[in-house]
Parts: C-alpha cells; sequence; structure tokens
C-alpha cells in the first residue's frame, strides 16, 4: 500500500526517475546556458564577440567580472521560487549540476581566493530560515576547493525588497545596505548570487568589499534575468 509514494520521481516533470532530475528535463536545462563568447563580460547580457556592452561602459560595475551560467527562463524561474521560499532543497541537485556543468571560464586565472554567498539582512535570514545561496556558495567551494568567508564577514542592512523598485530607485535603495569587515583586506573575492536582475545589489556589494580593502571582486550568478534590462 501507498508504494507509489516511495518510487523516485523527476523533481520536474514527475516522471519515474532514480535521480533527482531526469535526463531530459537536464537537457532542457542545457539549452539556457550561456556562453562567454556571446555575452558582455560584465552584466551577461547578449553580446557581439564578447565585448563589454554599452551600459557598461557608461556605467562600469564595481566588480571585475561577471559570470551567469544560464538565462533565467522557464523552469528555472519556478524552480527557484521553490528553493528560496518554500525551502525545497531537493532543488538544488539542479542549481548544483547547472554550476559544475557551466561554470565561469575565467576563473581558474582569476586568482580569486575565497567564496562569499551574497549576505541576506538578519531579519530576511530569521524569517526564511536560511540563505539558498550559503548552499549555492559551498559547491563552488566544492568545485575550486577554495574557503567560504564567514556569515558575519558582511553585515546587510534590512531595507524594502528591490523587485517593488525601479532602476534608479534600486541604486539608491541599496546604497550603504552593506558593511564589510577589514577581514577582506587584499583578499581576491568570488561573490556568489542566484539572480542578477539589475546588478544593483551585487555593485555596491563589490564597492564595500573594495572599500573595506578587498583587492579583486568577481561575481557568480545561477542565471541573468533578461527581462529587466540592467
Ligand atoms: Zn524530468
Ligand atoms: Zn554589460
Amino acid at each position: 500500500m501507498f508504494g507509489f509514494l516511495k518510487q523516485k520521481s523527476c523533481l520536474l516533470c514527475h516522471a519515474p526517475n532514480k535521480d533527482a532530475v531526469c535526463e531530459g528535463c537536464l537537457n532542457d536545462l542545457r539549452r539556457l546556458y550561456l556562453r562567454a563568447d556571446s555575452v558582455c563580460p560584465l552584466c551577461a547580457a547578449f553580446s557581439v564577440n564578447a565585448a563589454v556592452c554599452g551600459h557598461c561602459q557608461n556605467h562600469p560595475p564595481r566588480y571585475a567580472r561577471l559570470w551567469a551560467s544560464a538565462e533565467y527562463a522557464a523552469p528555472l524561474p519556478a524552480l527557484l521560487h521553490e528553493w528560496k521560499h518554500l525551502s525545497r532543497n531537493a532543488f538544488s541537485a539542479v542549481f548544483q549540476t547547472l554550476m559544475r556543468e557551466n561554470p565561469p571560464p575565467w576563473l581558474p586565472e582569476s586568482g580569486a581566493d575565497c567564496i562569499l554567498a551574497m549576505p541576506l539582512s538578519r531579519q530576511r535570514r530569521l524569517f526564511r530560515g536560511f540563505n539558498q545561496c550559503d548552499e549555492t556558495a559551498e559547491t563552488a567551494a566544492d568545485i575550486y576547493g577554495l574557503p567560504v568567508l564567514s556569515r558575519d564577514t558582511v553585515f546587510r542592512q534590512h531595507k524594502p525588497p528591490q523587485s517593488t523598485l525601479s532602476q534608479a530607485e534600486r541604486r539608491r535603495n541599496v546604497r550603504g545596505v552593506f558593511q564589510a569587515a577589514p577581514s577582506v583586506k587584499n583578499r581576491k573575492i568570488l561573490i556568489i548570487d542566484d539572480v542578477l536582475t539589475t546588478g544593483a545589489t551585487l555593485s555596491e556589494l563589490a564597492r564595500s568589499l573594495r572599500h573595506a580593502g578587498a583587492s579583486a571582486v568577481f561575481v557568480w550568478v545561477l542565471a541573468r534575468n533578461r527581462g529587466k534590462n540592467i
């Protein structure tokens, strides 16, 4: 009785499968992978011959390079939502695959010596119960054998969510929200985040790290949301 409940199935299409995600669904996901030769190296927007795009030339971000493993398109938004808000940890297998299969091609030569998960404010962490970026940071640490900076390395002030704000408001809203500890001095830091939307938060985090003495900052996001251009 209820034997069917024990049968393993793909998290995405629910077909019987021994792994968390079936090969067919993984192949759908692979179609979203971005390639270094066709994206801007600073914001991952599509760009011919990987040239720095006009926006990044006019508003250079405070990090040295950015990599997005995939485009933020179905099924990623639904997966990320479940993962972030419902703590469906089973989905982390999908994101680990994405990271292992399409990592930043420049990372081994970047000299990055540690990893930092995009910090959450204390209030948001308590509300959500966990920071999904901690998990992705652990995956990156595992791939590259780099240490993850502790949670208290950067303090994040609590502010209204960025998603309700315009691009200019986002920049103002995040100004000064991060305070990096002096321990980041002379470190080359790889920030890990889930979705890049406007890049305002990432750029501000990079600014505060550089301000506290970090010698270089790089960014790796799981997905780039093209819907809202930087
Ligand atoms: Zn499937
Ligand atoms: Zn750009």
